[in-house]
């Protein structure tokens, strides 16, 4: 099987180099995913990564990566945002601009992308237009997942990480064989700060607020794609795959 590549130049900055170097493709797929937290985007994203090979590239993964700094290697800003990110809070435009900037590479990169949990708000996606027009780059379509705000709260609230392997599981949906212990790895399941309730609610408030209106921004480009988040992974998968297809991007 082929290795992904570990994405250390999005997770740590340009300076890092992927393990192994990501390959280049003949059609390279350059995607938007959107979707309110908790529809399942970051399992929708690495499904479609294993079958597009392309790199999840996602913000709140820059963010979760350098929790495990050292204090001290954090830049301000980055232990500012972290505070942002505890309260369930958006971290300011102008930070999370600037670590999308350093990471440009990621972007030109000939395997494709798959930018998930970014743009988070109509100025960050204006920059990243702006970033890939100089850049000469395409977007292919933006997939918007969509499922009702009760359903959304329900699957946020149950969700529990391991902190080892990063294995998802839910309470009620995908419960683990034992109680609070990973399946695969034997870990200590833990809630995700943000996913607690006081949290979970400032979080919504923020995507009703911010990243809705991104819907209407990319429609008007005529790249939005819904996809309704219901169903299985596998479902919701196909269904994606196949509403690329009907644009003519398959693979
Ligand atoms: P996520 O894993 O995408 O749900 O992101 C977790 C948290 O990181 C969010 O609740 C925000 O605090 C922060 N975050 C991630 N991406 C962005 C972004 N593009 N703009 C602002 N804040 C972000």
């Amino acid at each position: 099987m082929e290795t992904k590549p570990d994405r250390k130049s999005w997770l740590r900055g340009a300076a890092a180099q992927c393990e192994p170097p990501p390959k280049a493709r003949t059609n390279p797929l350059r995607l938007v995913l959107l979707g309110a937290p908790g529809v399942g985007k970051g399992t929708q994203a690495e499904l479609l990564s294993a079958r597009l090979g392309a790199c999840q590239l996602s913000t709140g993964d820059i963010f979760r990566a350098a929790k495990t700094l050292e204090p001290c290697e954090r830049t301000p800003a980055l232990t500012a945002a972290l505070d942002y990110m505890r309260r369930g809070e958006l971290v300011p435009d102008s930070t999370v601009l600037d670590l999308v900037a350093e990471r440009v590479e990621c972007l030109r990169c000939g395997g494709g992308f798959l930018l998930d949990g970014f743009p988070r708000t109509v100025p960050q996606a204006e920059a990243l237009e702006r970033m890939l027009a100089k850049e000469k780059i395409g977007l292919d379509a933006v997939l918007s997942y969509e499922l009702p705000l009760e359903r959304v709260v329900a699957r946020l609230s149950g969700r529990r990480t391991c902190p080892g392997c990063k294995a998802v599981f839910h309470v009620q949906a995908r419960p683990p064989k034992v109680e609070g212990v990973c399946d695969h790895c034997g870990g200590k399941l833990y809630q995700r700060e943000d996913d607690r309730p006081e949290s979970i609610r400032v979080r919504m408030e923020a995507y009703e607020k911010s990243t809705a209106p991104l819907a209407d921004f990319y429609r008007q480009r005529n790249l939005l794609v819904t996809v309704s988040a219901e169903g299985t992974p596998e479902e919701i998968f196909a269904r994606a795959m196949k509403a690329l297809a009907a644009r003519g991007k398959s693979v």
